[in-house]
């Protein structure tokens, strides 16, 4: 072992030897209270505990329903059965049949996840002791007329994070706050993203007093350019200086700019803005990844309701410190009757082991490190107090920044406009010039952290970025984490990178490079909930902003350690009418119309159909016949057009194409002519292709026969 790699392996042990009591501290503070159990008396599983359920309860749950006899088929010879061919097939129709009903079964459960009716949700904070909501049952509840009502348009129980919205409404005034997007996985086949449907609000839209806005993440503002032109003119959209500046630049981009009346708000002067008659908001300053981030308080004839939003805790921040000193004052003189509080980090255990200026001080060593090439940083384009921190360290080394990337750039400058950011002089320079500098004296900001194809760190691997090509000098750090569901994209990036001779750093692998943590989640862990709520003191509860998983963890939470009641905790879905009665009492009572929207990365609409059609070819192909029949006799004039996509290679299928030649000779012999026989000739042909298709290949792709008359 050589002297470097001896002072190497000390560091490491050294540092790890640091972390460790920390690690152990927080491990034994979590053990020091409460066990978050559902065994516990009126625990969730408290029941399967104390009595194992009994094999005679089994029994009898198998003792359903026998099944309905099938009707008996219509015996009648039909001219079809007559039209018959020979398919020469050994599958049996049934098999066919059945397939494609698993496939369809499949493609419906994959293009309509997010498609909501009545979820189900027996979670015991269901707010129906855990049995499911029916519509008849749905239809027979009261609505109190005196209750303030919480209706999440979207954003809890999502299939990932995104699309949050949710209005606050009494009588008839209203208040939405936020209208965000949800990035649409790979489930959906050209879908770039959904956004919540507003029927409710476009049918109740002269209720809307207001339109609230915490903070600049697209999973809140992102549904405004389709979403804030439909409302009244009028209409105040508040935000801070930051998130209303990143509005209008999404607004800006729209060909007909709409004129709109937005108003910036200063979350240092608590101001209670009074939005209509009865409902006033505060913003509270609160600390996030992101600058201009806000809770809301809303005060109500029922009391009053904090939106926690997106929030994190640090004990040293960057900039100015989570207004707890005016949660303090309104938890002591009013008292909060509802909390909304985020679910997102609720499955991170802990606290945040470390602050942004720690994220700030490792990019600063890896430039240390990495003295005579040029460092790259990849990070979510909304990072701006990252970006700060780039810039300071950069500057430090007498290097310079480049920014690339469109969100990134957007981003920067709208900073700078609200005055978000702090930038040391003459650091920031134009991409074309830095690549006139030396290696030494670059670095770069740019996006596709995430892995994204078109995004600039991959467009720099495959040499298709105009400035910048990877080399084996540079060196990559992901200030990040991947999002769920983008770690292969990931993984093909850090890959390209690596097979260019490129170092890269990625967070939370610091034992590969004993450099880290280069990131800090914006989102609180659960320790921080479990301080935080405890603050707040709130008489009811409702998680939200998180998946379902999310919720449920928020939720026990809320009852195994903090102690609030059962029955001050709902789990709600995307829809659900959450009612806080003047007695500061909430319950669910009947749901309104919820759904999404999809759209493609032109930001035009996308039909469920298409979606539905996009699936079933990416997994079967499609299969298209173009037959020429005489106008008088129906015979076949000349030789079928087939065509295959992504389904076979028609080259290579001489046999099964000669196959489905024959059998629409034959099919084609009998004289017809007239409209219905025709389409009933088409049905045929469609039903009798797919079969053998399906018998030759195992596949049914859509198959399309088109019948022109000449
Ligand atoms: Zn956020
Ligand atoms: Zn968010």
């Amino acid at each position: 072992m050589n002297i470097k790699e001896e002072e190497r392996r000390a560091r490491l042990l050294k540092s790890r030897a640091e972390r460790l009591p920390d690690i152990k501290k927080q491990f034994e503070e979590a053990q020091k209270r409460n066990f978050n159990s559902n065994f516990g008396p009126g625990g969730k599983d408290e029941n399967l505990v104390a009595k194992p359920a009994t094999k005679k309860a089994a029994k009898a749950a198998k003792k359903a329903a026998k099944p309905a006899k099938e009707t008996a088929k219509s015996k009648a010879k039909t001219e079809a059965e007559q039209r018959k061919v020979n398919l020469s097939v050994s599958t049996k129709k049934g098999e066919m049949v059945h397939h494609q009903r698993m496939l369809s079964q499949d493609v419906n459960a994959q293009a309509t996840q997010h498609i909501i009716g009545v979820p189900v949700n027996k979670s015991r904070y269901n707010g129906y002791n855990g049995e499911q909501i029916t519509n008849a049952k749905l239809k027979n509840m009261r609505p109190d007329p005196e209750s303030v009502r919480i209706i999440p348009i979207g954003g809890v129980g999502e299939f990932g994070i995104g699309k949050n919205m949710t209005v606050i409404e009494y009588k008839s005034e209203m208040i939405v706050v936020d209208m965000g997007v949800l990035f649409a996985g790979e489930d959906y086949p050209g879908v770039n993203y959904m956004i919540p449907d507003i029927k409710y609000l476009e049918d109740n839209i002269s209720k809307v007093k207001a339109i609230c806005f915490t903070h600049e993440h697209l999973d809140h503002i992102g549904a405004c350019r389709h979403l804030l032109p439909t409302f009244n003119p009028y209409t105040p959209f508040y935000g801070t200086d930051f998130t209303i500046g990143m509005i209008e630049k999404q607004m800006s981009e729209l060909e007909d700019v709409p004129e709109l009346n937005y108003v910036k708000v200063d979350p240092f002067r608590h101001e209670q803005i009074k939005m209509s008659e009865n409902l006033s908001v505060e913003f509270i300053h609160t600390l996030h990844s992101i600058p201009g981030n806000t809770a809301i308080v809303v005060r109500t004839p029922n009391g009053v309701i904090y939106l926690s939003v997106d929030w994190r805790h640090e004990e040293r921040p960057m900039g100015i410190q989570t207004d707890y000193e005016r949660i303090d004052e309104i938890v002591a003189k009013e008292g909060i009757d509802l909390m909304l509080n985020e679910s997102t980090n609720i499955d991170s255990p802990g606290k945040h082991p470390h602050s942004e200026y720690d994220v700030g001080e490792n990019l600063g060593k890896v430039m240390d490190h990495y003295a005579n090439g040029r460092v790259i940083i990849s990070c979510f384009s909304s990072q701006i107090s990252r970006i700060e921190l780039v810039l300071k360290e950069a500057a430090a080394r007498g290097r310079k920044v480049a920014f690339s990337g469109f969100s990134m750039i957007n981003n920067v400058e709208v900073a700078l406009r609200a005055k978000s950011i702090k930038v040391p002089k003459d650091t920031i320079v134009k991409m074309e010039d830095i690549i006139k500098l030396p290696d030494e004296k670059v670095c770069i900001v740019c996006t596709g952290s995430q892995g994204e194809l078109n995004a600039v760190l991959n467009r720099m691997v495959t040499g298709a970025h105009k400035y910048i090509k990877i080399k084996s000098t540079d060196t990559i750090v992901f200030s990040s984490n991947p999002i769920p569901g983008n770690e292969p994209h990931v993984v093909n990036t850090v890959d390209g990178l690596l097979r260019e001779g490129a170092q890269v750093i990625q967070n939370g692998k610091t034992h590969l490079t004993n450099i880290g943590p280069l990131h800090l989640s914006g989102h609180a862990y659960y320790e921080d909930h479990v301080e935080f709520v405890t603050r707040i003191h709130p008489t009811n509860y409702v998680p939200y902003h998180g998946e379902f998983y999310m919720l449920e963890h928020n939720a026990e939470m809320a009852e195994n350690v903090l102690g609030i009641p059962h029955d001050r905790i709902l789990v709600a879905d995307d829809g659900d009418i959450i009612e806080l009665t003047p007695e500061k009492t909430i319950r669910k009572c009947g749901r309104i119309h919820v759904g999404n929207k999809l759209y493609d990365d032109a930001d035009q609409p996308v039909h469920e159909a298409v979606v539905k059609d996009r699936i079933h070819i990416s997994r079967e192909g499609i299969f298209v016949i173009v037959l020429t029949l005489n106008k008088k006799t129906g015979h076949l004039m000349k030789t079928p057009d087939i065509v295959s996509r992504a389904f076979i290679y028609l080259d290579n299928s001489e046999e099964l194409i000669g196959k489905i030649r024959h059998y629409l000779r034959q099919k084609t012999d009998k004289s017809i002519s007239t409209d219905p026989e025709m389409k009933v000739l088409k049905e045929e042909i469609k039903e009798d292709i797919t079969h053998i298709l399906f018998d030759a290949t195992g596949h049914t792709p859509i198959v399309i026969p088109v019948i022109n008359k000449v």
